[in-house]
């Protein structure tokens, strides 16, 4: 047996003594995933088994060097464990924006005195990370950002705010946007930068959505100071740093709809169970077609997805343009799912509270409305059109 194939009969093994049987399905809505930090929780004692177990095997971040606390494999054996963890439908053991765009980007533009300070407390999960992009007026137009950064000796002062920075409230670190020049072409005076949100002057107020949840913050910062040390990339170059974690986003958006899919939501299951059936079929004949439509788009997709996500790791060039392709056809195929199940659910699937309907009834309502709200974030769909039309088809603008 080669050392591959070894390796793949040992995590095959591990995994199968290490991941809880609770751990092998999709969650449940986000509220189910463990995000790490300073005041991480886990809501079982299977989440918390299946985070130490991927924690003590560097599997946080398994292609990160082991220097900085990642699992040091190479690209060959870390394609393995996905296979396996794929397999086995595990969840991830921990949900961190460190994981997915704080880290890639300090790896790929950081000095190695930032890679030393953030990555291992990363793939360690002992920090939460927030973004903030967004600002009042600056959303797909991201380039347009205002919050003003100004130079003092070795700090910046940070004056402004942000908007719709998800889990602000509850995350330790935030990365952002500021500009640093406001002389400049817009695209050409944006800074990317660091810094607790302990630091003074940083304040979050919570912004309730239509779902009822309130993951969603306004953040402010009045007089913050911050080392210019914490820059990730040069000064007024953080278009480029922010244009990169955006790719990464993307393929993190397409990568939860792929994994996210609950098993409970499925409308075959839900069709034959609302509106009966015939010869063992779904007795409405035009949902029967939607359905298998359906169906068979989620199939190409997740098997596409799989693709994208090997192609990714290997920086491959066109792996960025995989994942806006991605990212709208998952988060739109995903919308189209949750309106054909409310089709099937009838009355039974627009209830809000109540004793007349089950908890998956209220739950699936409110899981409709998120899968609007997944074509928005990261940027909107109109907007990942307009990348594909200039960047993929070579449209002209
Ligand atoms: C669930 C969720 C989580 C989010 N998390 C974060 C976060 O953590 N941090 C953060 O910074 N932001 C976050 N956002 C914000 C998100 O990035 C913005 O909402 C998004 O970029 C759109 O910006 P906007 O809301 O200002 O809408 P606008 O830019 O005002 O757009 C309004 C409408 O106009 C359309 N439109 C705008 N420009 C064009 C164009 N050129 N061509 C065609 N149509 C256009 C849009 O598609 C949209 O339908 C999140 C959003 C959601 C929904």
């Amino acid at each position: 047996m080669d050392a591959l194939e070894q390796f793949r009969t040992e995590t095959r093994q591990w995994l199968e003594e290490n991941c809880p049987e609770s751990m092998r399905c999709p969650v449940n809505g986000m509220y189910e995933q463990v995000w790490g930090g300073r005041n991480v929780e886990f809501q079982t004692e299977d989440q918390r088994t299946w985070f130490e177990a991927m924690l003590s095997r560097g599997w946080f971040c398994p292609d990160w060097s082991t220097d900085y606390g990642g699992g040091g494999l190479s690209a060959e054996y870390n394609q393995v464990l996905k296979e396996e963890l794929r397999r086995i439908k595990a969840r991830p053991a921990q949900v961190n924006l460190g994981v997915w765009m704080t880290g890639p980007v300090i790896l790929e533009f950081g000095t190695e005195e930032q890679k030393l300070e953030h990555l291992t407390k990363i793939a360690k999960g002992e920090i939460r990370w927030c973004q903030g992009y967004s600002e009042p007026g600056a959303g797909s137009d991201l380039a347009g950002l205002q919050c003003k950064a100004v130079r003092d000796g070795d700090d910046f002062i940070i004056n402004g705010s942000k908007i719709w920075t998800s889990y602000a409230d509850e995350s330790d670190w935030i990365y952002c946007l500021v500009r640093t020049d406001f002389d400049a072409p817009k695209r050409e005076g944006i800074t990317f930068i660091l810094f607790d949100m302990t630091t003074e002057g940083v304040s979050t107020k919570p912004i309730e959505l239509t779902n009822g949840e309130k993951h969603f913050c306004q953040t402010f910062f009045d007089n913050v100071r911050v080392p210019v040390k914490n820059v990730i990339g040069e000064i007024n170059k953080g278009w480029t740093v922010a244009k990169r974690v955006l790719e990464f986003e993307r393929a993190m958006m397409a990568e939860i709809e792929e994994t996210a899919a609950r098993p409970a939501d499925n409308p075959a299951v839900l069709a034959k169970q609302y509106l009966g059936t015939s010869h063992n079929k779904i007795a409405d004949r035009s949902i029967r077609d939607r359905v298998a439509q359906n169906g068979m788009n989620f199939e190409a997709f997740d098997i596409t997805m799989q693709r994208v996500v090997d192609e990714f790791t290997e920086n491959d060039p066109l792996a960025g343009m995989a994942a806006v392709i991605a990212k709208y056809q998952g988060t739109e195929e995903d919308k189209r799912k949750y309106q054909l199940i409310m089709d099937i659910m009838g009355t039974q699937g627009i209830g809000w509270e109540g004793d007349s309907f089950s908890a998956d009834e209220l739950r699936m309502s409110k899981q409709c409305l998120s899968t609007y709200a997944h074509t928005i974030a990261g940027g909107t769909s109109e907007v990942q059109l307009n990348i594909i039309a200039k960047r993929v088809l070579g449209l002209p603008d």
